[in-house]
């Protein structure tokens, strides 16, 4: 039976150190502590886009699952895992990293606190979040609009010709 409070959320991941691919398997495992039926996106290779002329290639994927913890604690958990898996808490803004774990929707809820902006202020600008996103949950309305995230996919495609 399924938890009655559990809310469905998405997470985008991304790695470009080391084995990007086992990182971001090694941080879905780590996730499961928090998250119940998760299902993942496939992978999503792109360039750096905001980082440093040398950064490495990014792996992304999405994932999406059902928890039980509110949005800061899942926050808080999301940055335990990046730290556990050796990326610095004092790291720099777009450094290359093992993992980045970004919460991209909590339920139907719009969040504007210190800290932490939900949905992602950036999601709709992202192909590597919109790609991998409407492959698994394609009519998730976004809030506080509602378009979902297919026909957000489709406008970004349009915008940037892809
Ligand atoms: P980036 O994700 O852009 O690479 P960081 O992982 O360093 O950068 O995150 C920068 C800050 O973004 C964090 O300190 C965190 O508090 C904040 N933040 C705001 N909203 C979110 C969100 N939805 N998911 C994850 N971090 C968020
Ligand atoms: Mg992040």
């Amino acid at each position: 039976m399924s938890n009655p409070t559990s809310i469905p959320v998405a997470l985008s991941l991304g790695s470009n150190l080391g084995d990007r691919e086992a990182n971001i398997e090694k941080a879905v495992d780590l996730l499961a502590g928090t998250l119940a039926n998760i299902c993942c996106s496939s992978f999503f290779c792109s360039a750096p886009v905001d980082c440093p002329p040398d950064a490495y290639d990014f792996l992304n994927i999405v994932v999406t699952g059902e928890t039980g913890v509110g949005p800061k604690e899942l926050l808080r958990e999301c940055q335990r895992i990046e730290v556990e898996m050796g990326r610095p808490a004092d790291h720099g803004y777009h450094e290359d990293r093992i993992v980045d774990i970004d919460i991209l929707l909590y339920g139907d809820e719009v969040i504007e606190e210190s800290g932490l902006t939900i949905p992602h202020a950036e999601m709709t600008k992202r192909e590597f979040v919109l790609q991998p996103l409407a492959e698994i949950a394609g009519d998730w309305a976004i809030p506080p609009e509602g378009s979902t995230v297919g026909d957000c996919c489709h406008i970004l495609a349009r915008t940037t010709g892809t």
